[in-house]
């Protein structure tokens, strides 16, 4: 926690170093910047978004502190989209999926080179609330790790049992 401190010509505010923002911030405009961020998607206030310092002057201190809420980030391949198809896939993974379930691609030849897609489901808690997420194609369960890191607006946990094998390293940090 950062050191608090006020100002005699303004009573009442709290003030502190914002290392973000190398800046002196009362916790009033912090929360302001955090909710810009987070609700309003404000370019300029992105580095807010997943500070949790910002998160507790706000008073939202179980929202999610996942880098991915949020982003428009393909589940499946994992990159960044300029838009999402039903809010999941990018362009290119929809258009495989597409191919793959009505078993032909554009050449008109049965698609080869795809993972076949199968439906999985994965239980995790968002806030205080178990959740199930059942998507009926995935690739694998990875996609629904980030599907539910991406879409949720509350802090994620996993049931893994001790066990994260296959789990890429930094997804663990999250
Ligand atoms: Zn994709």
């Amino acid at each position: 926690m950062p050191d608090y401190y006020e100002l005699p010509e303004l009573p009442g505010k709290k003030f502190f170093r914002c290392d973000r923002y190398n800046a002196n911030l009362s916790t009033e405009t912090c929360a302001d910047n955090w909710r810009a961020g987070n609700h309003e998607g404000i370019e300029s206030r992105l580095r807010c978004k997943v500070c949790p310092l910002g998160a507790l002057h706000a008073g939202e201190t179980a929202a999610s502190m996942s880098p991915l809420k949020g982003m428009l980030i393909c589940g499946r391949c994992h990159t960044g989209a300029a838009r999402l198809i039903a809010k999941h896939l990018c362009v290119s993974c929809y258009n495989r999926q597409r191919e793959y379930v009505i078993g032909r691609n554009a050449k008109g030849t049965r698609p080869t080179k795809l993972a076949p897609l199968d439906a999985r489901r994965i239980r995790y808690m968002s806030g205080n609330s178990p959740k199930i997420l059942a998507l009926n194609l995935s690739v694998d369960t990875e996609e629904l790790i980030i599907t539910a890191l991406r879409d949720s607006k509350d802090k994620v946990r996993f049931g893994f049992l001790g066990d994260i094998r296959g789990i890429p390293a930094q997804l663990r940090l999250w």
